[in-house]
């Protein structure tokens, strides 16, 4: 993200594709000032560390774009509850070394680190593993400043709460969360190469370890790596399918794997083997735009050879194509809601133009599987679909107005996937 506070003209999301339109961008120091902010603005939306493609987070051009990165940044931790309490603006880089000081765990990570913890969850944001939900399944307990400037917290337990962690940003400001922890364990990261699609058997394959990760460039009919992340408090990884990596890689081929967590079987801390990326380094290629789908996990091969059915389309334009699984997850506007599912993952070329044609071929060939696109990314399947496939929606529609009565935190994207 860059810009500073004032007009927001020159600010832009982290992959600087997207440079929003609000009238005002501001940066309160604290949590007064913040509320005061929202209670007196019309429009509001908060932007996080800016890691997402689409306009979820602008305000348009009447709003206000606010940033929780000038908050003090909060991390306590509760040894004995093994909880731990994060200002929203918080990435989880910060929040993982926060945590393992304590001799303590996060259930699981994104591929990178870099990302704040609110705007995570407010999208769905997911790791890899057969048994692991979003990240936003670790969240116990949301504190929002909602429209009138008021402190509103809602716990698990509470009937909103399945609305109120995946919530795309459209309830008020979230200005801390309380994630479940686990003891610290380690994790060994192993890369294979060359596993072919024909033959694939992926419930075998995605369960291989604790988190799997298939990518490929769809340049051959096939995966070019896998990369199983084993804790080392689990079954040694018995992959009969492709051959081990003698060296380190990086998802996108040609770029170098010291930006990459490390590899080649070496046991360490979980914060630093789940992503995939290294905490220090600009991740991915940072020249990109992304698209992710989730479907039913059952339609997985199915789906695989649709896109392979696409292939020199959609090679035309990616760095590389990311399979991972998602466990069912509660939230209402989860992409994983109520199924578990296979995430389908694109790092296109930075060039708008050449790939949104292909998207939109891609969406066709996975129609069949009713996929719910990544809300941090960029898609094109018209949001009267998209709501078609939440049944949710009218349950967070609600709890949306009941929050926001006057629509201060909707946005034309939160307004067109609700309202039509
Ligand atoms: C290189 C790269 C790798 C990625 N890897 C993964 C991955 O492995 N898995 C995955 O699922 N996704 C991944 N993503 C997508 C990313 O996780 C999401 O876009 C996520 O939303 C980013 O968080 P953010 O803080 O940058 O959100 P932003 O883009 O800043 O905001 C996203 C949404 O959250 C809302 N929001 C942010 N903060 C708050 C707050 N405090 N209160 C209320 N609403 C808030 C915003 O209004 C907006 O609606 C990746 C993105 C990049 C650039």
């Amino acid at each position: 993200m860059s810009g500073t506070a004032g007009t927001a003209g020159a600010v832009t999301n982290w992959a600087r594709t997207i440079t929003y339109t609000a009238r005002a961008f501001h940066r309160p120091g604290t949590l007064d000032a913040l509320a005061a902010l929202v209670a007196g603005s019309a429009r509001v939306r908060v932007l996080g560390s800016g890691h997402s493609f689409n306009r979820i987070a602008d305000p348009g051009p009447d709003g206000v774009l606010l940033s929780t990165a000038g908050l003090p940044p909060v991390t306590e931790v509760d040894t004995a509850a093994r909880t731990v309490r994060v200002s929203g603006g918080v990435r989880y880089a910060e929040l993982a070394r926060a945590v393992h000081a304590h001799g303590l765990a996060l259930p699981n990570m994104a591929s990178l680190p870099h990302i704040s913890v609110a705007g995570s969850v407010a999208t769905g944001t997911h790791g890899s593993g057969v048994d692991n939900g979003p990240l936003a399944s670790a969240v116990r307990e949301v504190e929002l400043v909602v429209a009138d400037g008021s402190a509103v917290t809602i716990g698990r337990g509470d009937a909103r709460f399945d609305g109120a962690v995946t919530s795309l940003g459209a309830l008020g400001v979230v200005t801390a969360l309380t994630l479940d922890l686990e003891p610290a364990y380690e994790v060994e990261q192993h890369v294979f190469t060359e596993l072919p699609l024909d033959g694939l058997d992926f419930t075998a394959v995605s369960a291989a370890g604790y988190s799997v990760s298939l990518f490929t460039d769809w340049r051959e009919p096939g995966f070019r790596h896998v990369w199983v992340k084993r804790r080392t408090d689990q079954p040694a990884v018995r992959f009969p399918w492709a051959a081990p990596a003698g060296v380190p890689v990086h998802p996108v081929p040609g770029m170098p794997a010291t930006h990459c967590t490390e590899q080649l079987g070496v046991p360490g801390p979980w914060h630093e083997r789940l992503p995939h990326f290294r905490a220090e380094f600009t991740p991915s290629s940072g020249a990109e735009i992304q698209s992710e789908y989730l479907l039913p996990r059952s339609a997985a091969v199915d789906a695989l050879y649709a896109i392979d059915g696409i292939r020199p389309a959609v090679a035309g334009v990616l760095q590389t194509c990311e399979v991972r699984t998602v466990a069912a997850d509660p939230q209402w506007l989860s992409p994983a809601h109520g199924q578990d599912s296979v995430a389908l993952h694109f790092t296109w070329v930075p060039d708008e133009a050449a790939v949104l044609p292909v998207v939109r071929r891609l969406e066709e060939a996975l129609a069949p599987f009713d996929p719910r696109p990544h809300w941090g990314k960029v898609y094109e399947i018209p949001s009267a679909v998209v709501r078609g496939r939440y049944t949710r929606l009218a349950d967070f529609r609600a709890l949306a107005r009941s929050l926001d009565p006057a629509g201060k935190f909707a946005n034309t994207f939160v307004r067109d996937l609700l309202d039509g």
